[in-house]
């Protein structure tokens, strides 16, 4: 593990020389002492991702050149996939073969932005039709500089990706700032660019709390985009201090989303569906869809069969064999979902499905997987995000009561329906205020399609060619192309 920043393509000791506790959240034990940046040495690393911008060789190489970073960042990734997981496993919970999965989506994520990088050597620039014939026009990209990314802890290393890759492809610097939760494989990250040759300053790793590195991260002057993923309140701050110098932001954030299931879904479909909805990655998703609605006809059966199944999700070490449920991430997470359980009771809700420790397992923050029912419409656990593996489960009457309960939300990240009536499908996938629609399904996340929210759930998308955008500026450039006078000002 590495106890040191990557800036400037050098491991530094933080200017203060501080350090903050990484626990495993399994066994609360304390793992290691992450070096804690501060905003000396985020001035350092914005310096040096400048540098590398304005002065360095990265962003006037081709596409193809720097895919060919790209490609060996994600080669790396794969040849060391389960020492990064484990570390994953140990930072954030998480059961390994889940991590296992994220490293090879993470390097999913650099390979496909790879491609990308290349696509803008094919199209450097577009032609423009213009209704006046005496000018020509093209629009051309131009990477938007130094970048500032501030990330959660929830997909430590992916998170990172969705960040890094398209930054890189498109030319750009990077300050990357990993949750202080989990700040071990963006460490990693650092060694793992170095070793693929990345010139130095192209991308910098500070770890450190978010009052202490990710604020003045968000301040620097020297930053010309801000990535942000995270809470809310988190997030609107970011976007009020970007609004003092005009920094472009982009916001990817929490989510309340709903799972709509008719009841002509099969039923094991529906079941196995929702709980990886809601109990993968312990619930710590951001598109988790923690709003199951069910037609009424099938609620009580489908309730029946889902707490059933839940009791049975083995719970455990993220390393131990045949683990399907970890520990929340932390303490503070912990006690966050157990105090939204107990007010959600008090609310009147009926906890249909777990909702405790799970017995013999006294020690790390496990949570069973919970169930909730008879919620009200404006009860807590119903409107705001638990982020844990506690979902609300509500029956509706007909699809237009099902459309208006799953849109009654400040959120908009994700929705997903079920049912076998395909059109139903697409009118109600029409019908959501969401980014993210899935049918006959719920997660499944791919590089190539863009991802971000309506309304609270944030601005702007990542991933896809939406993601390459973020970090592009488009410029337009107009030529006068007659011999003729303009005759404005000269007109003898
Ligand atoms: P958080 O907002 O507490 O922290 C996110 C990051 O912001 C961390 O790196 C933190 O150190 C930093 N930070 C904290 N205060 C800051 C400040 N004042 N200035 C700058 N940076 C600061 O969120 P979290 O608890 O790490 O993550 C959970 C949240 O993230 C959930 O709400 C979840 O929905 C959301 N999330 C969204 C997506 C998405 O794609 N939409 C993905 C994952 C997580």
């Amino acid at each position: 593990m590495r106890d040191r920043l990557f800036i400037d393509g050098q491991w530094v000791v933080p200017a203060e020389g501080g350090t903050f506790p990484v626990i495993d959240p399994a066994t609360e034990e304390t793992i290691f002492n992450a070096p804690a940046g501060t905003a000396r040495d985020i001035d350092h690393a914005v310096r040096a991702a400048r540098r590398a911008f304005d002065q360095g060789p990265w962003r006037k190489l081709t596409g193809k050149e720097r895919a060919g970073f790209l490609r060996r960042i994600a080669e790396i990734i794969l040849s060391r996939k389960d020492e990064l997981a484990r570390i994953e496993v140990r930072d954030n919970g998480k059961p390994l073969p889940e991590a296992i999965w994220d490293m090879e989506d993470t390097a999913g994520c650099f390979n496909f932005y790879a491609g990308l990088a290349e696509e803008l050597d094919e199209n450097p620039e577009e032609k423009i039709a213009l209704a006046e014939p005496r000018f020509s026009a093209k629009v051309v990209r131009d990477p938007i500089g130094v970048a500032g990314a501030i990330i959660p802890w929830n997909y430590p290393l992916l998170m990172a990706s969705w960040k890094v890759a398209p930054a890189l492809a498109a030319g750009c610097t990077m300050v990357l700032k990993p949750s202080e939760l989990t700040p071990l494989t963006a460490l990693e990250l650092g060694a793992i660019v170095e070793e693929a040759g990345l010139p130095p300053g192209v991308l910098n790793i500070v770890t450190g709390l978010g009052a202490d590195a990710g604020q003045p991260l968000a301040e620097h002057p020297g930053i010309d985009k801000l990535a942000f993923t995270g809470s809310v309140p988190t997030g609107a701050k970011i976007m009020a201090t970007a609004a003092r110098d005009i920094k472009n932001v982009s916001l990817e954030l929490g989510g309340k989303s709903p799972f709509v299931v008719f009841a002509d879904s099969d039923l094991d479909k529906a079941v196995e569906w929702i709980m990886f909805g809601i109990f993968w990655n312990q619930g710590q998703v951001c598109s988790a869809t923690s709003r199951v609605l069910v037609e009424e006809s099938l609620y009580p059966k489908l309730l029946e069969r889902l707490v059933e199944e839940a009791a049975k999700i083995r719970i455990g070490n993220g390393l131990a064999e045949g683990t399907l449920l970890g520990p929340l991430v932390s303490k503070g997470q912990y006690e966050k979902v157990l105090a939204a359980i107990e007010r959600g009771e008090k609310e009147g809700a009926t906890i249909a499905g777990g909702g405790k420790r799970p017995a013999g397992l006294n020690t790390g923050y496990f949570l069973e997987p919970t169930i909730l029912t008879d919620m009200a419409e404006d009860s807590f656990v119903w409107k705001e995000e638990i982020f844990g593996p506690v979902v609300c489960v509500k029956p509706f009457r007909n699809e237009e009561d099902a459309i208006r309960l799953a849109n009654d939300s400040r959120f908009g990240l994700a929705a997903a329906i079920m049912s076998k009536d395909r059109a139903r499908c697409e009118r109600v996938a029409k019908a959501f205020r969401a980014g993210i629609v899935w049918i006959n399904c719920s997660q499944p996340t791919f590089p190539e399609a863009p991802w971000g929210g309506y309304k609270q759930s944030g601005i702007g998308r990542e991933l896809g060619r939406w993601g390459l955008s973020n970090y592009l500026e488009t410029k337009q450039i107009t030529a006068f192309e007659s011999d003729e006078p303009w005759g404005w000002y000269l007109t003898d």
